[in-house]
């Protein structure tokens, strides 16, 4: 079988890619993407020569790996690295959810490089569009979590114009970018963020990041307090615990589990089902009290790069094997519909 040698960039990217959803290390992605980056300005002809002399390694942020890529493709060829990439990592990253996977027409969380997310906001855009996705509401950090250089209002502002101009370029494309935030719940059950930047917004996350191992009752206070803060839309990883991954393990916050869901199905708050497979957040005794109770529920990602967008199918498993119908599942409905609700 023959197949069609992608673009050199188109091959760097999609390597990038699939390294990133199988959760590889993120200082050899970053030199595929940053190749990627390098070589996006030269003409085909420019790059042709290069790959020719050897002195593609010459351009910064050109390694021997990435050189090696290009050349292939340069010569229409399939990358070797690729090609060995496609076979290892291609495909769904879960067995189960796949038609719940096909109803999802967009994805409620995610950080660009704003925050602590690693690439650009447009990269997570084209990303989207390529999953298939309607839309992406990109949420970055609020202030306060300065250890994610979280946006101040004026830097959210600044951002909310940058979505509007990449918006602009994808017009026709039927894919938008909507303006979010995972807003930091503080420990009083504040929102970490202006009122005036909240209500700019097409949709909030509110998320716990910081004390999480406080007092089962005050934490229940806190968080339904930002639950019932008009603002709040999805409440993002609602344990915080963290099962696996190079940042090591932690148990989840204690809470009146039963008072908070209730306090989501009172205010309309959709529960997160955080597909990082370091979060798996809420574990699944907490995942079938929401779903008794009637909660709705958002599949998220969380993505810190676009590879981590197809996380997704992660919670499709586990939303699947709860028998959560898609109906309750917001990021199912249209981009029309889901942000009238988020401003209902
Ligand atoms: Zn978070
Ligand atoms: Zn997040």
């Amino acid at each position: 079988m023959t197949q069609q040698a992608p673009t050199p960039v188109a091959a760097l990217r999609r390597i990038a890619f699939l390294l990133e959803r199988a959760r590889e290390d993120t200082y050899k992605i970053k030199a595929f993407r940053s190749a990627a980056a390098a070589i996006l300005p030269l003409a085909e002809d420019e790059l042709a020569a290069k790959t020719a002399e050897g002195t593609l390694t010459d351009l910064p942020g050109v390694g021997a790996s990435s050189a090696k890529v290009i050349a292939d493709s340069v010569a229409g060829r399939v990358p070797e690295r690729l090609a060995k990439l496609e076979e290892q990592y291609a495909g769904p990253l879960a067995p189960g959810g796949r038609e719940l996977r096909k109803a999802l027409r967009g994805d409620l969380h995610s950080h660009s490089d704003w925050s602590d997310g690693g690439s650009p906001i447009e990269e997570m855009a084209f990303t989207a569009i390529e999953l298939g996705h309607d839309y992406l509401v990109l949420t970055d950090h609020s202030p306060r979590l300065t250890i994610a250089h979280g946006l101040s209002a004026e830097r959210l502002g600044r951002q909310l114009l940058v979505v509007d101009a990449v918006n602009e370029h994808l017009a026709g494309s039927g894919f938008r970018m909507l303006k979010g935030i995972e807003v930091d719940i503080l420990t009083d059950g504040a929102l970490d963020q202006s009122e005036e930047m909240l209500a700019q917004l097409d949709l909030r996350v509110a998320s716990v990041h910081s004390k999480l191992a406080m007092d089962a009752e005050q934490m229940t206070r806190r968080m339904i307090a930002a639950v019932e803060n008009p603002f709040t839309n999805v409440l993002g990883h609602c344990t915080g615990r963290l099962v696996t991954g190079s940042r090591g393990t932690r148990p989840g916050s204690r809470f009146d589990a039963r008072k908070v869901f209730e306090a989501c199905l009172a205010n309309d708050v959709a529960v997160e089902i955080n597909s990082r497979p370091e979060r798996r957040d809420p574990p699944t005794a907490l995942l079938e009290l929401a779903r008794d109770l009637g909660c709705l529920f958002s599949i998220d990602s969380d993505a810190h790069a676009p590879g981590q967008l197809d996380m997704l199918d992660y919670g499709c498993e586990r939303a699947e094997a709860a028998g959560i119908e898609p109906e309750r599942i917001v990021n199912t409905w249209s981009s029309e519909r889901l942000v009238a609700w988020a401003n209902g």
